[in-house]
């Protein structure tokens, strides 16, 4: 697969409503293309397209490692998500999804909340992370951090020989959803745990539930004397800037695009002797359950299947050591190589 070798772009304009959105399509060989909707004031059409056709494709990335029979794709709203939103404007946007007759299903994502969902719902079946209560799976995060955790652990027996994490130092940056739960995965296991938020209220409710939390300040996390750290805020968080500060032997977090030039930082880090995570590898829980929500909604198979992020990610940093290439290169090229070969013999969706 080259870059932006999408199958489909559609995009989804009505004046009346005044919807500006875009869908990328980029690969439906594994399945239905499974990727959220963002709604987000980007400058120009022409930046909405860009990252449009670069989540979707990272989708297929994300779900043909996890095993899932999904494919890659995704949809961008232009707008303010604070001020432009209309119950006309999603159910006019769950028309489009609709229009495309479940090659592409879209979930929630950054700018969007419940009710946006519920909206597009009212046009299109095609949706899944709703709420239990409309028969939904619910919030994935939980499922998400206990993957993230299953990956970190790979990441520190590649690293070390050993997943214990008892005498592991983990820094964790982002105390919102997934980070909240990953604390209490790892504190369960005996690791000492330091974590950072910009957000003082979500620092003291989790230093309430786990007082044995060390509470940091959002500029020190990255230099920190740590074994383990873990991005569970904000993208591109591994740069020129931070790299040099960087003192752990694993990097194994939640955020989407931790690395600000894939590969360059990538490569950067496997010569610094980092072990390195893949984010669209470990962060896999989330779409594994709307995957099952798809099925029919079962929670038990849901974490058992994100259990499996540890074995993919052992064998991805096998193939790493093996090949001599950066973690997020074998990732791709194992992802790439599974919908090839299905693609190749005539086989998926
Ligand atoms: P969230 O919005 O609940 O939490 C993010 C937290 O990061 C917030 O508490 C925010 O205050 C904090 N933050 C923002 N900037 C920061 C900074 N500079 N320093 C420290 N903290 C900062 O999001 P989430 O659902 O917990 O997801 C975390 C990350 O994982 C996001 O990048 C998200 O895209 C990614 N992700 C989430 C899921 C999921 O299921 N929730 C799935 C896949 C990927």
């Amino acid at each position: 697969m080259k870059v932006h070798d999408h199958e489909e772009v559609l995009f989804c304009n009505d004046s009346i409503t005044g919807l500006r959105a875009i869908i990328a399509l980029h690969d439906t060989t594994l399945g239905p293309a499974l990727g959220g909707t963002r709604m987000w004031p980007y400058a120009s059409e022409a930046d909405a397209l860009e990252d449009v056709l670069r989540l979707s494709r990272g989708m297929t990335y994300k779900s043909s490692l996890a095993g899932l029979d999904l494919g890659g794709g995704k949809a961008v709203i232009i707008g303010d998500p604070r001020t432009d939103k209309t119950e006309a404007m999603f159910r006019r946007f769950g028309r489009f999804v609709d229009s495309l007759n479940g090659r592409y299903i879209t979930a929630e994502d950054v700018g969007m909340s419940l009710t946006e969902m519920v909206n597009i719902r009212k046009e299109t079946r095609n949706v899944v992370g709703l709420p239990t209560t409309m028969g939904g799976s619910g919030d994935p995060s939980p499922v998400t951090a206990f993957g993230v955790f299953c990956g970190l652990k790979a990441a520190a027996k590649t690293a070390y020989g050993t997943d214990d994490l008892q005498k592991r130092k983990v820094a964790v940056q982002g105390a919102g959803n997934v980070g909240h739960n990953l604390v209490g995965h790892l504190l369960k296991e005996g690791a000492t745990v330091y974590l950072t938020d910009i957000h003082d209220d979500k620092l003291a409710a989790i230093k309430a539930e786990h007082p044995a939390v060390n509470l940091v300040k959002p500029d020190e996390v990255i230099g920190l004397d740590v074994d383990i750290y873990s991005p569970c805020a904000l993208g591109a968080t591994v740069n020129d800037q931070t790299l040099p500060l960087l003192k752990c032997s694993v990097i194994a977090g939640a955020a989407n695009n931790q690395l600000a030039d894939e590969a360059k930082h990538g490569r950067a880090l496997m010569e610094k002797g980092i072990v390195y995570a893949p984010d669209f590898l470990i962060n896999a829980g989330g779409i594994i359950n709307c995957a099952w929500e798809l099925r029919g909604y079962n929670s038990k198979a849901a974490y058992a299947q994100a259990e499996e992020i540890y074995r993919t990610a052992l064998s991805i940093f096998k193939r790493s050591e093996e090949e001599n290439i950066p973690t997020y290169l074998a990732a791709n090229q194992a992802a790439e190589q599974r919908v090839r070969s299905v693609r190749e013999a005539g086989l998926g969706f």
